[in-house]
């Protein structure tokens, strides 16, 4: 399931579940979407990430441009930069 926040032409903003973005498609396609405040059907997806589980973390930080100016044979990112 993904829950999509729309947003109509009056710029309503309001949240609807989808089992995917084709049933998404093919409801707006339908005319099946409409907007609750005051039913507009020239609605869209407001600009947001979808609510999705299992969404990947974030990634770990780089490692540092760089360690000494001697060169970084001790250090724990030896070899990667
Ligand atoms: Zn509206």
């Amino acid at each position: 399931m993904i829950l999509y926040t729309l947003r109509c032409s009056h710029d309503h903003h309001f949240e609807q579940w989808f089992s995917n973005s084709a049933e998404y498609d093919s409801m707006k396609a339908e005319g099946g979407l409409a907007c609750p405040e005051c039913g507009d059907k020239d609605v869209a997806k407001a600009i947001m990430a979808p609510n999705v589980k299992g969404a990947p973390a974030a990634a770990p930080a780089p490692a540092p441009a760089a360690c000494t100016p001697g060169g970084c044979g001790m250090c724990q990112f030896a070899g990667q930069h």
